[in-house]
């Protein structure tokens, strides 16, 4: 029997199904039910007349429905973590991980859904304005559309739906195609809760009626995460809605002269640029080092990539599995060879088999290669010398992407350099730009996206403010 889907909090099956295959050997990992257009239309009306009864939830019931979602999914982790492995091919000790902060995410968002409230202002401070006070609400805008990406398919669907039911909108979530199956399993946790029935839906649709979705006004708010060209493509599609779009990037990460733990700068960033294959929004994909450390620097991340064991993702030795498909392998394989081609060192790495492709080191690499300046998303790191930290900041900045970057300095106004003129979402000081804590706010700025993530910035996204003039009192 197939996977159901959701449809106003019930599982429903059909006919027609959709297979899902385990990208290194070809297996199977699930076989899913496809909602029709009928069953689309009633999980669309469902959120549309679930809004009320949804927005009128009282705090301690979203709570504990986050709360048992967040309890759950801890104890059935691990078969979370082998069901994530199994359709997108991820190192079951990062889909491990993945789970831990989905675990996370659903928690804060329960925390921050007893802490959700508005503000009481005054208006007093203009002589006409005496006697009166604002009582400013933040009500939900309405059900929310969230599309996710292939690479976190438990943490970014989290993203989606707990803040959502945090402030009390219904959400209809679309799955990537490739890795459906778990968002699908946590609709069975979502299903155990006193959520109100229409307040959720899971339709694992393909992109076509995705973007049906995109434009039916019973979805106010689009929240998406995925590649640049559907994100933009999407906020162009639909000028008046709410969109949010958490999109690509070229993570950079600077290595400051000051920086004297090379041995650890090199790990981080060969961990960092090759956990899940390089599938990860903010994977280290540019370095620049500057010249004092330069030579170190590159030889140590060649020694530390070469550590990492590549081969089934089911097993706890493989740092570095297949990426999702062949074609995304074919793709990163030709960036490498035009960088080579164009005057790149290649000092590990580059080639390709099946899905895989080996974890790969390029030095002096040309600023404008695909590989430096479009998302390589896969397991490519390129370490470059720079004159200066200023010359880095230059570079980091001269990108259509800005997401999160990292800088390696003990170094106080390098610091704040870094954080008040690199144009990203967020630096990360002492360390690579792929850390990131699910409460923080999370985003990025240029081609990267717009809107932030992370449970509390997505709430106030997800909601506007309501004002209440009180007069006389
Ligand atoms: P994708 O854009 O191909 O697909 C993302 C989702 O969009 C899928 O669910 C897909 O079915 C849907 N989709 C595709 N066409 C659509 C359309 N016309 N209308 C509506 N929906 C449509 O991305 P992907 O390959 O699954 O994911 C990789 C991308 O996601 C990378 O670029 C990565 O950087 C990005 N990403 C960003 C973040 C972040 O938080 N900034 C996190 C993870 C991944």
């Amino acid at each position: 029997m197939s996977t159901p889907f959701w449809i106003a909090g019930k599982p429903v099956t059909s006919v027609e199904t959709a297979t899902v295959y385990h990208s290194y050997d070809g297996s199977e990992a699930g076989v899913h039910s496809v909602p029709s257009a009928s069953d689309v239309e009633t999980a669309l009306q469902a959120a549309h007349d679930a809004r009320a009864e949804t927005a009128a939830l009282p705090a301690h019931t979203r709570a504990a429905a986050l709360d048992h979602i967040s309890r759950t999914l801890a104890e059935r982790a691990e078969e979370f973590a082998r069901l994530i492995t199994a359709e997108s091919a991820k190192p079951i000790t990062w889909a491990r991980a993945e789970v831990g902060r989905a675990v996370s995410t659903f928690r804060w968002a329960a925390e921050e859904a007893r802490r959700f409230s508005g503000e009481l202002q005054r208006l007093d401070t203009d002589p006409g304005a005496t006697g009166r006070i604002a009582l400013v609400r933040r009500v939900p805008r309405g059900p929310v559309l969230g599309i996710t990406p292939f690479n976190f398919p438990l943490n970014l669907v989290a993203h989606k739906v707990a803040p959502a039911l945090a402030v009390g909108a219904p959400i209809v979530l679309k799955p990537a195609p490739a890795t459906p199956l778990t968002a699908l399993a946590l609709g069975e946790l979502l299903a155990e809760t006193d959520l109100p029935a229409g307040s959720w839906s899971v339709l694992p649709v393909g992109n076509d009626v995705a973007a049906e979705l995109v434009t039916d006004p019973r979805l106010p708010i689009v929240s998406f995460t995925g590649s640049v060209p559907v994100g933009w493509r999407i906020r162009d599609a639909v000028p008046r809605k709410h969109v949010a779009l958490e999109l690509g990037g070229n993570a950079a990460t600077v290595v400051c002269p000051d920086w004297s733990d090379l041995d650890f700068a090199a790990k981080r960033i060969a961990t960092f640029a090759m956990y899940q294959a390089g599938q990860s929004c903010i994977a280290v994909q540019r370095v620049y080092a500057h010249a004092d450390v330069f030579d170190d620097l590159a030889e140590r991340v060649v020694q530390q990539v070469g550590t990492l064991g590549t081969g089934d993702p089911r097993s706890p030795h493989t740092q570095v599995g297949p990426l999702i498909d062949v074609a995304a392998a074919e793709r990163v394989e030709s960036w490498v060879d035009e960088a080579i081609a164009a005057g790149a060192q290649r000092r590990l790495g580059g080639r390709r088999d099946g899905a895989t492709v080996e974890p790969t080191v390029l030095t002096d690499v040309p600023e404008d290669a695909s590989v430096m300046a479009d998302e390589v998303f896969g397991p490519v790191v390129c370490v470059n010398p720079v004159d200066s930290v200023d010359d880095a900041f230059r570079l980091v900045n001269d990108s259509r992407f800005g997401l999160q970057t990292g800088v390696f300095t003990r170094d106080l106004p390098t610091a704040f350099q870094a954080s008040a003129t690199l144009d990203v979402g967020g630096v990360v000081v002492g360390d690579v730009p792929s850390f990131r804590a699910d409460q923080m706010p999370y985003g990025g700025v240029k081609d990267s996206g717009v809107g932030r993530e992370g449970p509390a910035a997505a709430m106030a996204d997800f909601t506007e403010e309501r004002v209440t003039v009180l007069t006389g009192l």
